[in-house]
């Protein structure tokens, strides 16, 4: 039986550290992977620590990728098990200039994030605070992200790689380490290499509250619905012209009014409009779709070639078209074939004190693109609170509970 508190100033030590560092990624157009250089410079300090502590590591640095293995102790039959986390920071708010620091023995209540700006966390409008009464809480200084959204994982698998290193009579399974971009921008882990990675199941640890897993995630599609128009001048457009924008406006008015982000939780899916620009000549409506059942998730995506026939009819040509592009799946397919991937993740949770809670994630994650790469991939939260936001926060003691169920889970 361990003491999680053992790993409280490990883990502390090197969130801090890491989130010092500016690895925020960008959303874009291009396909340029990956999607800022700065990544590279938390990537490349991992790679050097994990060196130092021993460990076999590799550094793709084209790819932004690094890889660490540690070679079972003392088991029976080896299970390898891979253990994901990513390097970058969401895009949403600023993301350099990070100071973090430490408020400790949290006393309850608003917390002075920012004393020159006066920029206070409420208690009130974060009710989440009250359960860490009396636990030490890394945070902003109200201007940044803290980025503990993924650091937070990070600093757990380093420190869960030092502690076999410091124990090298612990027995435990192969152990393979990947550290990827880009998750917050659909990067999907594309470029992590399975072969070189060598698990064939993995975990990525990812995601807010302590004890809390995902099994499922919404398979998801981009629609791209372009309209072409016929401009003339007004005073002499009847009979002629064609109005792209008012097409657009017939197309959105064809979508379930009530199916939409606003409207929908749990596993409901939806349609969210993401942009629309028009003009007579030319209109273009970008959306996503999003499903947890998959064959909710390919009649949602026809519905739309329907729209756009029944348009395309009535203007007795074809003016409107749908280009749909798919994204990522549901790894709920993937998983329900290996369930024991699951349940060692549960019991991992008990043996650390916790009850094991998931819902189905709104979302997706590297591991739903993994899984059908033919990686399953689950994902266990990595503890951090109010994520991609300047009052992002992660509690210490849940960094070093991650690392105790991190060790129950590869102990055997
Ligand atoms: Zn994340």
């Amino acid at each position: 039986m361990i003491d999680s508190s053992i790993f409280h100033h490990q883990t502390e030590e090197r969130l801090l550290r890491y989130a010092a560092i500016t690895t925020q990624s960008r959303n874009q157009t291009e396909d340029c992977w990956p999607t800022t250089d700065c990544q590279r410079d938390l990537a490349k300090l991992l790679y050097d620590e994990l060196h130092a502590l021993g460990v076999r590591a590799a550094y793709d640095e084209a790819r932004c990728l690094v890889y660490g293995w540690l070679p079972a102790v003392g088991v029976e039959e080896d299970r390898p098990i891979a253990l994901i986390a990513h390097l970058d920071t969401a895009p949403d708010v600023k993301g350099s200039e990070v100071r973090p620091w430490v408020l400790r023995a949290y006393p309850g209540g608003d917390i002075l994030l920012n004393e020159a700006e006066q920029i206070v966390m409420r208690a009130k409008d974060y009710p989440n605070l009250e359960q860490y009464i009396g636990q030490d809480l890394v945070l902003t200084d109200g201007t940044t992200l803290l980025g503990g959204d993924d650091k937070a994982a990070i600093a757990a698998l380093m420190t869960l790689a030092q502690y076999y290193l410091d124990h090298p009579e612990a027995p435990h399974r192969s152990i393979c380490l990947a550290f990827t971009p880009d998750e917050e921008v659909g990067g999907l882990a594309r470029d992590l290499d399975l072969e070189q990675l060598g698990a064939k199941y993995a975990y990525t640890i990812d995601g807010d509250h302590l004890g809390w897993y995902q099994d499922q995630t919404f398979n998801a599609a981009a629609a791209v619905v372009t309209i072409t128009g016929r401009s003339v001048h007004p005073a002499t457009a009847k009979g002629i012209m064609v109005n792209a924008a008012d097409l657009a406006g017939e197309f959105l008015a064809l979508l379930p009014r009530l199916e939409k982000p606003q409207y929908t939780d749990g596993t409901e899916g939806f349609y969210y409009v993401t942009s629309v620009q028009a003009v007579c000549e030319r209109a273009e409506i970008r959306l996503i779709v999003r499903d947890f059942d998959a064959m909710r998730f390919e009649i949602r995506q026809e519905m739309l070639q329907v729209y756009a026939r029944m348009l395309n009819e009535r203007c007795g040509e074809e003016r409107v078209t749908v280009e749909l592009t798919q994204q990522y799946r549901n790894m709920g397919e993937v998983l329900k074939d290996c369930p024991f991937l699951v349940e060692d993740l549960q019991r991992a949770i008990r043996a650390a004190g916790l009850e094991p809670k998931s819902e189905p994630f709104r979302g997706g994650t590297d591991g739903s693109a993994l899984s059908f790469r033919g990686l399953p991939c689950p994902n266990l939260s990595a503890g951090y609170e109010n994520a991609h936001g300047r009052f992002e926060f992660v509690p210490v003691p849940s960094m070093a509970k991650n690392v105790e169920i991190l060790l129950h889970l590869t102990e055997s």
